[in-house]
């Protein structure tokens, strides 16, 4: 069936709060699920919402947290998300964030204790569409076996730009560290469709195209080699080493049954052009584009994500029988 995109995010929003959460924070959580299944990220839309409500279960992660926001220096913010959902500990900071951005130029935000299980493109859009640069990063439980190392120690660490652009959404692009994100090797797992080669390796270290092999015992690689793992690095540094928040080798999940979101960091730095570049910076993006439009790049990150975002406000969103019957499912086994 499809559904209007309210109408699922209602669903989400109150599957989520019989889960467990409380409703600001399960509405929060449904949003970005809902916008992922909604542009077609499917890795990180729908999904996802069984590995949430099985963290909810588990005790893993806390529905009901309440982030708490401090600011560090001029220009820094912290938040401690008291091991909830990392949207909610950024919603929380959202509004001293822009405006210490406005104020001075740049803010950096960094989230401890916080579970990020979902694309990262839905915490930076909105900053551009209102007139920022934005940067964000994500790191994860290991998942990634560095370029010359043996085993994982690194997540698939997430980094994801943002930039605003001149009549137009933003620029935005958003991706793993490694070859492939985990999200879109569990719906290779889940149709029984192989990886391609440089994906992953099983649990002898083999390089192997089986999703499973992967996902259970096996690690991922990073996409373009050294330079993919040095960005990982670069993410474990900023998103978990200076914010306070895990390593992915400190993730202690692994042994509760049901635990499923990595217990991890976020790191945003948020910039504000006009105080860089007064004059025209949005032309000189406009600039920009146009000549790589003109080069032949077609397609930029994010067209095609707005692209199916347009189809869906018009066609609806597509959800399986199952995802529906799950929807509308009274909450399970409770704490
Ligand atoms: P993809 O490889 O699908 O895409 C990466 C980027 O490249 C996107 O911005 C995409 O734009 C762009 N792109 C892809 N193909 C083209 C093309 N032909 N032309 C131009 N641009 C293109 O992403 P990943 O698999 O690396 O990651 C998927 C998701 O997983 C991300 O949203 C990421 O945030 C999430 N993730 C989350 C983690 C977490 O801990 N929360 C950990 C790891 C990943 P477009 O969006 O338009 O397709």
């Amino acid at each position: 069936m499809k559904l209007a995109t309210a109408d699922l995010l209602a669903l989400v929003a109150r599957r989520l709060r019989r889960g467990g959460m409380a409703s600001t924070n399960a509405r929060l959580v449904a949003e970005t699920i809902v916008a992922a299944e909604r542009d077609g990220s499917r890795s990180h839309g729908l999904q996802r919402l069984a590995g949430y409500l099985s963290s909810l279960d588990s005790g893993w992660v806390d529905g009901h947290a309440r982030p708490v926001v401090t600011r560090r220096a001029a220009g820094m913010i912290h938040v401690d998300a008291r091991n909830g959902f990392a949207q909610v500990a950024l919603a929380r900071a959202a509004p001293l964030l822009r405006r210490t951005a406005r104020r001075t130029g740049v803010a950096v935000l960094g989230i401890h204790h916080s579970h990020h299980f979902a694309a990262l493109w839905p915490d930076v859009e909105p900053l551009a569409a209102d007139g920022f640069v934005a940067i964000t990063m994500v790191n994860s439980r290991s998942r990634l076996v560095a370029w010359g190392g043996q085993t994982k120690v690194l997540g698939t660490n997430a980094m994801a730009f943002a930039c605003p652009r001149r009549g137009s959404p933003p620029l935005v692009w958003d991706q793993a560290s490694s070859a492939m994100a985990q999200g879109e090797v569990l719906v290779r797992a889940a149709a029984g469709t192989p990886l391609p080669d440089g994906v992953g390796v099983d649990r002898d270290g083999a390089p192997t195209t089986d999703p499973t092999a992967v996902l259970e015992g096996g690690a991922f690689l990073p996409f373009a080699g050294p330079k993919g793992s040095a960005i990982a690095l670069m993410v474990e540094v900023l998103a978990a080493a200076l914010t306070g928040g895990r390593f992915g080798f400190e993730d202690a999940s692994v042994g509760i049954a049901g635990a499923v979101t990595s217990n991890a960091g976020q790191f945003l730095l948020l910039i504000d052009p006009a105080a860089m570049a007064p004059d025209g910076f949005t032309d000189r993006i406009e600039a920009l584009i146009g000549r790589l439009r003109a080069a032949g790049s077609e397609r930029l990150p994010a067209d095609a994500r707005y692209a199916r975002r347009a189809r869906a406000a018009v066609e609806g969103i597509e959800v399986s029988d199952a995802m529906y019957a799950t929807l509308l499912e009274r909450a399970g086994r409770r704490r």
